[in-house]
Parts: C-alpha cells; sequence; structure tokens
C-alpha cells in the first residue's frame, strides 16, 4: 500500500508548462511575471498590495520589520502554531510571549488574549504586534481582536499560511479588513504552492514600500526615494536600509500563478473531504474540528481530537498504528515554547494548558485535493477501528 501523507501538493499538466514557459524566457528572476501574480493575489484576496517573497518565514520577518518592532519590544502570537510566527519576532532581538488557545477553534483564545493584555498594561509591558495565526485555514476573531487593538495599541499581523482562500466573515482571508499585514505560505503542504515561497499582503502604501525594500536588501531604483545625489544619472539605486535576499524567482512565481487558477477548486476539493470526514466520524468518539459560523475554513488541515479515556488506544498509540499503516498522520502543534530552544529562554512546561492538552490530543489526518475517494475511505476505517472501545 502507497504511503498517504497529510498533505501533499496538486500539480497540474497546466503548471508544468507554465515553469517550463519561465525557463525558456530570458527572465528566471525579476522579471514580468512577479509583478503578474502578486496582482493576481491582490484581486484574488481583495487587498491593495502584495509584496511576494522566497518563504512566508520571510514575509513575517520583513512584516514585522515594516511594523518597527524593535529589541526588547514585545511580540505575541498563538501557542499552537508553527515555530516560524515566534522565530520572526526573534529575528528582531523582540521578545515573543505566547496567548493560550480557545477550546472549540484551538486558535488563540480572545479571553486568554484580553486578560495578558490587562495584565501587560498594568506592568507597562504591552506588545507591539500580536500575530493571530488561522489555524487549520479557520479564521481567527479578527474583529475582537482589532477592538482589543484600538484599546492596547498593537499592531496586527494575520499569519495566515494555511488560510489563502478562506474566508472571514463573506470576506477573503489576506484582505487585512482587520489588520496591518496578512502573511501566505506557498510550501507544497499549503493550500497551494511556489515549491518554497510566501506573501505579505496590505492595505497600507507604506508598509508596503518598506517590505518591498526590505526583500531586495534594502535597494530602491525609485529615483523620487533617493537620499542622495537624485539626478545623478550614475545613481541608478541606492540602499536605504538594511534588507536581505528574501526575492521569489520567477520559476516560482510562475508557478504560483498558474496553482492560483486552481484555488477555488483545492479549496472545494478540501471541503468536499472535511465533510465525508465529519459524516464518518460524527458517532464515534473522535472529535471533528468545530467551526464558527463567521469563517469559512480553507482546510489546510482535519485536526481530529483524541481523548484518550474514551478510546481504547491513547493518542500515541493511534499515531504509531496509522503510521505503522502508511497513513501519515501528524501532530498540529507541538507549542511552541515547548522546543528546546524556547525552554531555554525560560518557558516552563505547562505554561498554556489549552495548547497542551491539544497537543495531547490531536491527530492531523490526510487532507489535501488529490486524495482519492478510496484514500479517504482507508484513512476512515483505520481511524475508526483504532478509537473503538
Ligand atoms: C508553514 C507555516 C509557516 C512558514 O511557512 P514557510 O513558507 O515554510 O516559511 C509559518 N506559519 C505557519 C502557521 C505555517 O503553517
Amino acid at each position: 500500500m502507497n504511503f498517504i501523507p497529510y498533505g501533499k501538493q496538486s500539480i497540474t499538466k497546466a503548471d508544468i508548462s507554465a515553469v517550463e514557459n519561465i525557463l525558456r524566457s530570458d527572465y528566471l528572476t525579476q522579471g514580468p511575471i512577479l509583478p503578474k501574480f502578486e496582482n493576481e493575489i491582490a484581486k484574488k484576496v481583495n487587498c491593495k498590495n502584495v509584496v511576494a517573497v522566497n518563504s512566508a518565514t520571510s514575509a513575517l520577518h520583513i512584516a514585522c520589520l515594516a511594523l518597527g518592532l524593535r529589541k526588547n519590544e514585545w511580540l505575541w502570537t498563538s501557542a499552537n502554531t508553527y515555530v516560524a510566527s515566534a522565530n520572526a519576532g526573534l529575528y528582531c532581538n523582540a521578545k515573543v510571549d505566547f496567548v493560550d488557545i480557545d477550546k472549540k477553534t484551538y486558535n488563540l483564545s480572545i479571553d486568554d488574549l484580553s486578560q495578558k493584555l490587562k495584565k501587560a498594561k498594568s506592568d507597562n509591558l504591552l506588545p507591539k504586534i500580536v500575530m493571530p495565526v488561522h489555524f487549520a485555514g479557520q479564521s481567527c476573531d479578527m474583529q475582537s481582536i482589532k477592538e482589543l487593538s484600538e484599546k492596547y495599541n498593537f499592531k496586527i499581523i494575520e499569519d495566515a499560511s494555511h488560510a489563502i482562500g478562506g474566508k472571514y466573515l463573506n470576506q477573503y482571508i489576506g484582505s487585512c479588513q482587520f489588520s496591518d499585514i496578512s502573511v501566505f505560505s506557498f510550501h507544497p503542504v499549503k493550500i497551494i504552492t511556489t515549491g518554497e515561497g510566501g506573501a505579505a499582503t496590505t492595505n497600507d502604501d507604506k508598509l508596503y514600500e518598506k517590505m518591498r525594500s526590505l526583500r531586495s536588501h534594502g535597494v530602491t531604483r525609485d529615483k523620487e526615494r533617493f537620499e542622495e545625489n537624485p539626478d545623478d544619472e550614475i545613481w541608478n539605486y541606492q540602499q536605504l536600509s538594511l534588507g536581505f535576499n528574501y526575492r521569489m524567482t520567477e520559476i516560482q512565481a510562475g508557478l504560483g500563478l498558474s496553482q492560483l487558477s486552481s484555488i477555488d477548486n483545492f479549496i472545494t476539493k478540501r471541503k468536499c473531504i472535511a465533510k465525508r470526514y465529519n459524516e464518518a466520524f460524527k458517532n464515534s468518539k473522535i472529535i471533528i474540528p468545530w467551526q464558527t459560523k463567521d469563517s469559512c475554513s480553507s482546510y489546510h488541515l482535519y485536526p481530529v481530537r483524541i481523548n484518550g479515556k474514551n478510546t481504547s488506544k491513547s493518542q500515541k498509540e493511534i499515531f504509531i498504528q496509522m503510521r505503522k499503516n502508511n497513513i501519515g498522520v501528524n501532530i498540529h502543534y507541538i507549542p511552541v515554547y515547548r522546543h528546546p530552544y524556547y525552554s531555554k529562554l525560560g518557558f516552563k512546561k505547562g505554561y498554556c494548558i489549552e495548547a497542551e492538552r491539544f497537543f495531547k490530543e490531536v491527530l492531523t489526518i490526510p487532507i489535501y485535493p488529490g486524495l482519492s475517494n478510496s484514500e479517504q475511505e482507508i484513512v476512515i476505517n483505520c481511524l475508526l477501528d483504532l478509537t473503538k472501545k
């Protein structure tokens, strides 16, 4: 039996010829396709500006820098995320703290956030940036986070790595209706892929210009922005800040542009699989992912919970057995602060109780557009069998 991973790219014939066309063209990087890809993302999610880069991690980093995150300032994010969300803050020499998750959505808890903010205000340690993460593709309660940001004066970066194509209050995630910047990932397990890649979206022109410049060494070719010798022909570019090489290649942008034309199809297929899983598990011991009415998930992940008290086998035993059966279940996520690097920064086990409870119960089971009906059946039967009392 073939191995069934938890996530996988779907590459069409059109994707392959799009990449081939780039390889035959004059530009492998910094050509005409990148701005086209950025424009199409902007149109799709209804946001004014898009900066595509070589990963979501890079996008999170330059988003933090553009918002002015500095040494010893605070960035807060969800405990239930990939390490990249928190690392972006550390790259800026800022301090990072974690908000516990909501019991139902597994997204950052508004109650915990409110309480932490109240305390931080009295201690004079308010965060500069709060980074909600749309876990599995379901939007956070952005309206509440926006209200809190006005009260406590912090900036908002949405880590929407899971969530391109998803919606919140009938707007596409990435429209930045309730945030300063949103970030997508185009890693192969995500909704659309460029191999490696990511993008930041913003309606703010100044943030856009900063991120564009940081993507490419802090250099500009725009004479209007030159700080010295604006009329000297020899000066055709100037470095104005310390940026990076975070550029996306034309090969990646070509793949991304082609993938973007399949996005609705991809999301529909993911929704169908989620619906089938919901039906299959509804009268079992398996806890299926709850959905808020405000959100329309992209279903990057399908996280189920196994409460070992109700099943004959523990989460860990089921994890091992499913892997033995060639089903690539995963754990999303180990709470970030439980990683050795973060422990050394002083975080202790038990810091975010709900995130740890979730970590001990969650299994993410395969979901991706190419997952066939018979493969879905294999996953369903195996999980039902292992969770029978
Ligand atoms: C995948 C992911 C990232 C990092 O994305 P890259 O494109 O691999 O850098 C960041 N945050 C979350 C929540 C992710 O799932």
